[in-house]
């Protein structure tokens, strides 16, 4: 509404009143901005909105609002890319890359380590024409094996949830910037204040922000960023009204478009917001709990009842030099091998503090046996392919006090 308000009866006026003062207030959080219309002072503008020549304009909250702009904003800082598109979790997030730059005829390499929804995922994709090949990423020389001329995306996880495999990253990058391929990474276990997937030639990366980033587990949401590294010329799959945008805006213009505009898996205000919150304290959250879940590692090692400890940052971890060269710590997964496969429950149903839960990347610290839950449905063929015994208890460690953490730990397992 224009300046010349008072031409217009008081009920007009309230109807409009809330944007005709500034909307921010000089708060120095970003307000959760609920509104899902946008309108603009001149024609000129709204059609900018449309045509993508209004920066920093926003059409509809399908597509974005400014609440969930800011936390784009924070992650393309964070993973030191070139944009950021925010959805409603991870798994919006991981599938509308896959849906919105592929097509039937097209092929996929992906980790045979992968977050079990993932897994599943792939299966779809396979009732629309896309052929995808599982194979060990620890080494590249699996990954080439595997390209076919029809190779579109390599696909991996930083550190696999839930034995803890790490991918051969300089020389998949290597591989993939060689042949021309998209190499995209989910680095939601490691979060990018440990690794930033950009530095080893991965083009898009995923964030889940309901694990690592938002922390607090109050709040679905995901992301994926454009790292910049990715020559977007050599992509044959972008549709040709997004050929006219620059090369390098040209991934994300149609993910955006395709996902969030056609498939509306947009992220709502309010849990951008507490994502937002959560993200402040990232740096401080990751230190302590791979500090703490190095130590719970390192303990679990010397336990006469444990047989075996999947943490990449043991030495006797086979991606140990990887991990070292890679990543800032260890993060908070860690998995474990009781000797007596028969004790787990037993063993788990004595722990006091971490919760049995199914989720990951909590401030609580959260205990499940494998197996018979998270990978049930997988099978065990697949678990096997996945290195995942019938007795493997993954740990998601939390923020509270390493001694307090170990002494349970260690009481759970005495009684063995
Ligand atoms: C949890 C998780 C996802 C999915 O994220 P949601 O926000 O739960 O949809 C994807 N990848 C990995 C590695 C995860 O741990």
């Amino acid at each position: 509404m224009a300046s010349d308000e008072q031409q217009f009866q008081l009920s007009t006026r309230t109807l409009h009143a809330d944007r005709l003062a500034g909307v921010e207030h000089g708060g120095i959080h970003k307000p959760i901005h609920t509104s899902v219309q946008f309108g603009f002072e001149r024609v000129e503008d709204l059609i900018g909105v449309f045509q993508g020549t209004l920066k920093g304009g926003f059409n509809y909250a399908r597509q974005g609002t400014p609440t969930s702009a800011a936390l784009e904003r924070q992650i393309t800082l964070l993973e030191q890319g070139v944009g950021t598109i925010a959805f409603s979790s991870g798994m919006a997030a991981l599938t509308a890359i896959f849906w919105t730059l592929l097509r039937a005829g097209d092929h996929v390499v992906t980790s045979q380590f992968i977050f079990g929804n993932t897994n599943s995922f792939f299966g779809t994709l396979a009732n629309f024409d896309v052929d995808v090949t599982k194979v060990d990423v620890t080494s590249a020389a699996n990954v080439e094996a595997a390209l076919r001329p029809n190779t579109r995306i390599v696909f991996a996880e930083t550190i696999a949830n839930p034995a803890t495999q790490v991918p051969d990253f300089d020389a998949i990058g290597r591989l993939c910037r060689e042949r021309g391929l998209l190499f995209v990474v989910d680095n939601t276990i490691t979060s990018p204040q440990i690794f930033r997937p950009g530095t080893v030639g991965a083009g898009l990366v995923i964030n889940s922000l309901t694990k690592t980033i938002g922390g607090h587990g109050a709040a679905l949401g995901g992301s994926v960023t454009d790292t910049g590294q990715f020559d977007w010329d050599r992509f044959p799959n972008i549709s040709p009204s997004y050929l006219s945008s620059p090369a390098r805006e040209r991934g994300l213009t149609q993910i955006r478009k395709k996902a969030l505009r056609d498939m509306g898996a947009a992220l709502a205000p309010e849990p951008a917001h507490r994502i937002s919150l959560g993200l402040e304290t990232l740096p401080l959250r990751v230190a302590h709990t791979s500090a703490t879940a190095d130590a719970l590692a390192r303990f679990l090692q010397r336990h006469p009842a444990v047989s075996q400890v999947m943490y990449p940052m043991l030495p006797e971890h086979p991606q140990y030099e990887i991990a070292k060269r890679h990543f800032s710590a260890g993060s908070w997964l860690l998995s474990f091998e009781l000797r007596d496969a028969a004790t787990t429950l037993p063993v788990l149903n004595r722990l006091r503090l971490p919760i049995k839960a199914t989720g990951l990347g909590d401030n609580r610290t959260l205990v499940i046996p494998v197996a018979p839950t998270i990978f049930w449905e997988a099978g065990p063929e697949a678990r096997a392919m996945m290195g995942i015994g019938d007795g493997l208890v993954r740990v998601s460690v939390g923020l509270e006090n390493v001694d307090d953490l170990i002494a349970d730990f260690d009481q759970a397992l005495a009684a063995g």
